[in-house]
């Protein structure tokens, strides 16, 4: 399959199909923690990136196959879904193809436009983030093209939660020093209230990202923030590779074979092991989580090796 990938284990979703809407790494965003790594086409411009067709030919053989099953279908991968110019039909194809719930996980920078928000409107939950409400930042954490800005996110965001009757799970990663400070965590209060997500789920650095800047926060620190923010908060729990299936063990056993024979990138691993990327780093969150993988740093980059 060239566009679809798992399902995969999503701390957020259960088993999640991934639909990859964009190659790898055409994003508007360079997120300081990105786990997919460096954004290799920084970008706002929509395209067809991946022929429409073609995503809609193999969901259709997927679910045409009367053993597969998941919990969600979730636009998502490489980059950002929301890029893709025919997001209207892929959505609207996907909800002929299956009854499975629909998830889209966005950055929210283009949430400012009509057309991005009337194109999402038959999804089930959309999992937006926003992670600074100060300018200052949200420009050293989400590194956006120049067009974007946090402005004009928050206010697609109202523009959402006005427009559309699905849910809206908001998500905020803190990284430390940079938006954890009382002033933004005051910012992001105020943006809370106005967007009213149905729920708020915390987040912070669980691998390493793009940049080494991007250091986690402490759970004692995300406890307090969930205190602050009541029911609707939620701190995100990881998976456990005891709820895969037989599939997804034989993915998992695959990239545990390969760290042991050499140290690899997450890019390695998804050309060795024929995934793309994000299905790999779904996969290194349950073995980092268990022990089996350990990450070290070699002229700047992050290696995975078996542990
Ligand atoms: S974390 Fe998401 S929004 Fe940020 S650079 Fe990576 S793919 Fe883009």
């Amino acid at each position: 399959m060239k566009y679809l990938f798992g399902p995969v284990p999503s701390r957020r979703l259960g088993l999640s199909l991934g639909v990859d809407l964009v190659p790898y790494k055409v994003c508007s965003f360079d997120c300081l923690y990105c786990e997919l790594g460096r954004t290799t086409s920084h970008t706002s411009e929509r395209r067809e990136y991946v022929p429409t067709r073609g995503v809609l030919d193999e969901l259709r053989s997927c679910f045409g196959d009367s053993g597969f099953s998941c919990d969600y279908v979730t636009l998502s991968g490489s980059g950002e879904p929301t890029l893709h110019s025919g997001l209207a039909d892929i959505v609207a194809g996907i909800k002929e193809i299956t009854s499975r719930p629909l998830a889209l996980l966005t950055n929210s920078s283009l949430l400012n436009d009509p057309e991005v928000r009337r194109a999402v409107q038959p999804v089930d939950v959309i999992l937006p983030s926003l992670d600074a409400a100060t300018p200052k930042a949200f420009q050293r954490l989400n590194r956006p093209v120049d067009s974007v800005r946090i402005e004009s996110i928050i206010s697609g965001l109202l523009a959402l939660r006005e427009e559309f009757s699905g849910k809206i799970w908001l998500e905020i990663l803190f990284c430390r020093g940079i938006n954890d400070s009382d002033a933004e965590i005051e910012a992001l209060t105020k943006a809370i209230e106005d967007v009213r997500p149905d729920k708020i789920q915390l987040n912070t650095v669980v691998r390493p990202g793009a940049y080494r800047e991007a250091q986690s926060v402490s759970l004692d620190f995300l406890q307090q923030v969930q205190r602050r923010w009541g029911e609707r908060a939620e701190i995100i729990a990881p998976f456990s590779s005891s709820q895969l299936n037989h599939g997804q063990q034989d993915s998992l056993q695959q990239i545990i074979d390969l760290l042991q024979r050499r140290p690899c990138t997450v890019q390695d691993m998804a050309a060795s092991c024929a995934m793309v990327p994000a299905e790999v780093v779904k996969f290194l969150d349950l073995l980092k989580k268990e022990g089996k993988v350990k990450e070290s740093i070699h002229e700047g980059e992050t290696f995975f090796v078996a542990g």
